[in-house]
């Protein structure tokens, strides 16, 4: 068995063309969605992150706008600041982008962002929500990973998931998310004894580690769906993800490759998650 590749980029786009449409028909009505991204300090991975943000917006038409403060701003500069954006009417979305510099206490940060437009889903409320399945904002990488698997019609119902990695933003919440769609899920971490006992059970396994080559095609059941989230830069510059992707593909009947599976899924559902809530506000 050779895997179908699931190809990211094509997924993302067919979200993005369903985003463009909604946006045009808010048009009508006179709104635009709106994202405001703050910012604090020099990260220079965090200024690529968003410099890929803003321009997902605008090319579907949304109005992207970033705030920008030095590393020694006072946290609650940040908190007033987001406070203020919470009760502009043209500001649907807002996101901080992770890490704060050190001295910032980011669950307070987040904590300031008004729950209805908080698009990252990071807000305890929405996590929350999460649980008990009625968040309006999934997280992004997960709620990527979820409009791919339905895009290639993988039903998950009664199937054995296995996530590996337990993050806060990707594999708690994904976990979540797929137990909300009656998979019966395993959550790995790295404190797991023998890993490939639980990951040969599932039919689709969901890997978000941040290790490269952590699963080789033994640890995987043939015609299993293998979605690799991780994105890992290796010493001779080549990126990879968690997933022997040559080996595992030969056993898969479903697999996303690094780059261009789920990466691309991740800022889409961004802009995705701000034209809903632009719709949502709009009606009220
Ligand atoms: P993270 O916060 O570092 O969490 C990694 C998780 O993996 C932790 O739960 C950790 O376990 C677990 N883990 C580490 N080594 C393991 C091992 N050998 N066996 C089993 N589990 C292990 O990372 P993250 O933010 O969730 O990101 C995970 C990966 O996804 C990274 O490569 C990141 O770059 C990538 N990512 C990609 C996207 C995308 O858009 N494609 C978005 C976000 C993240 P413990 O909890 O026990 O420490």
């Amino acid at each position: 068995m050779v895997a179908k590749i699931i190809d990211g980029h094509a997924v993302a786009r067919q979200v993005r063309d369903e985003c463009r449409e909604l946006t045009k028909a808010l048009a009508t009505r006179g709104v635009v969605p709106g994202l405001a991204v703050i910012m604090v300090g020099d990260n220079a991975a965090s200024k690529v992150y968003v410099a890929n943000k803003t321009k997902a917006c605008s090319e579907v038409g949304l109005k992207s706008t970033v705030y920008s403060f030095d590393a020694d701003t006072p946290g609650s500069v940040v908190e007033a600041e987001i406070r203020r954006l919470n009760e502009d009417p043209q500001v649907h979305g807002i996101l901080v982008q992770l890490p704060l510099p050190a001295h910032f206490d980011a669950r307070r940060v987040l904590g300031a962002i008004s729950s209805d437009k908080d698009v990252d889903g990071f807000h305890l409320y929405n996590v929350g929500a999460l649980v008990q399945g009625e968040t309006v904002f999934p997280p992004c990488t997960p709620y990527g990973v979820q409009k791919m698997l339905e895009h290639e019609g993988i039903a998950v119902e009664g199937q054995n998931v296995v996530v590996v990695g337990a993050s806060n933003i990707v594999g708690k919440p994904m976990a979540l998310m797929l137990m909300q769609k009656d998979a019966t899920v395993c959550i790995c971490h790295a404190k797991t004894r023998d890993l490939a006992q639980f990951t040969i059970l599932a039919d689709i396994l969901v890997v978000a580690a941040g290790r490269p080559n952590l699963i080789v095609p033994q640890m995987v059941r043939t015609g299993a769906v293998v979605i690799d989230v991780g994105i890992n830069r290796l010493p001779d510059g080549r990126l990879v993800g968690d997933v022997d992707f040559e080996g595992v593909r030969q056993k898969a009947s479903y697999i996303t490759p690094v780059p261009g599976g789920v990466g691309p899924m991740t800022v889409t559902m961004l802009v995705y998650n701000t034209v809903q809530s632009a719709q949502r506000h709009s009606l009220h």
